[in-house]
């Protein structure tokens, strides 16, 4: 079996075919610029190379809902040229192969459980910290829907007394995302997340908000491992503070064999940043079993 894999981010779609054993033969990354423009290249893409199966995992928020009229659209994205677009049915018509389609976090938190560091695990989170903050749920060995899909990045959060920033949230301000993503970290200090390497303050209070939004899923979700990627998270000196201060705000409330070994319950991805591409193989794979 050959499966094909896409990443549909909101910048940029990354293409691959992966084999049976998770190795990616190919890849290849295009802009993403509208339906019209980019689908066609991605189509072609794919059709050249012949997959068994195609592996979605989308941008959204996105409709995962296979009984609803609508399943397989992007829905309320602020990338106007995409809203409402039916971007699995346009690739069912034009490929005409078995396509799984699923959320990109869920996708990379599906990569984790088939080939990293979530393997043989029934529960765990993916969270990415980048230009947005999303979370993808593994619960009781299944990826997470629900009514829609989780929003986990739109948690509301208490606020550290001292930080005035009014948040970066179009929709709730200080949310999660309008807290502590990157462009929050942008608007907050006047500078690039990656600029402010060598400001300790910045890290202590990024932390300290991602540890409230641990915390909370750890409550909720009770998941056996919290995987923390995306682009602000390459600051590695983040790790050891949300781990102290995670523990801090759970405050011995749990006490599991892996909150006890919190080194190994909060980590960053372990698959080179192949995570989601390996993850929408997967969903090929599931495709095709189904
Ligand atoms: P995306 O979310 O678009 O998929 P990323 O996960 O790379 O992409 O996130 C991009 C954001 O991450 C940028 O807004 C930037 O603020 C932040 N970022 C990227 N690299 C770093 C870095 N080395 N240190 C801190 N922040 C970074
Ligand atoms: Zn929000």
């Amino acid at each position: 079996m050959l499966y094909g894999a896409l990443e549909a981010g909101g910048t940029k779609m990354v293409v691959a075919v992966i084999n049976e054993k998770g190795d990616i033969l190919e890849r290849a990354s295009f802009p993403t610029e509208t339906p019209e423009k980019t689908m066609p290249i991605l189509i072609q893409w794919f059709s050249d190379r012949k997959p068994d199966a195609l592996g979605i995992g989308t941008f959204g928020p996105a409709d995962l809902d296979e009984t609803s009229p609508t399943y397989g659209c992007i829905t309320s994205t602020p990338k106007l040229a995409w809203r409402d677009y039916n971007i699995l049915g346009t690739f069912k018509e034009a490929l005409n192969i078995p396509i799984g389609f699923d959320t990109d976090v869920n996708a990379a938190a599906l990569g984790e459980a088939s080939f990293g560091c979530m393997q043989g695990l029934s529960d765990g989170i993916y969270i990415t910290i980048g230009t947005g903050v999303g979370v993808g749920v593994l619960s009781n060995g299944k990826l997470l829907h629900g009514m829609l899909h989780p929003e986990a990045g739109h948690i509301l959060l208490s606020m550290n007394p001292n930080d005035h920033f009014e948040g970066n949230c179009p929709y709730h301000h200080t949310c999660f995302e309008g807290l502590a993503a990157g462009p929050a970290l942008e608007k907050r200090y006047g500078k690039s997340a990656r600029e402010l390497a060598d400001v300790p303050e910045v890290w202590e209070l990024e932390a300290e908000y991602i540890a409230k939004a641990l915390v909370n899923y750890i409550m909720i979700l009770s998941p056996k491992k919290i995987v923390l990627g995306g682009g602000v998270m390459h600051q590695e000196q983040l790790f050891p503070i949300i781990r102290k201060k995670t523990l801090e705000f759970l405050n011995g409330y749990i006490n599991t064999k892996e909150i006890g070994s919190i080194d190994q319950y909060i980590v960053p991805p372990t698959l080179n940043d192949n995570q989601g591409i390996l993850g929408c193989a997967k969903l090929a794979e599931l495709a095709v079993k189904r």
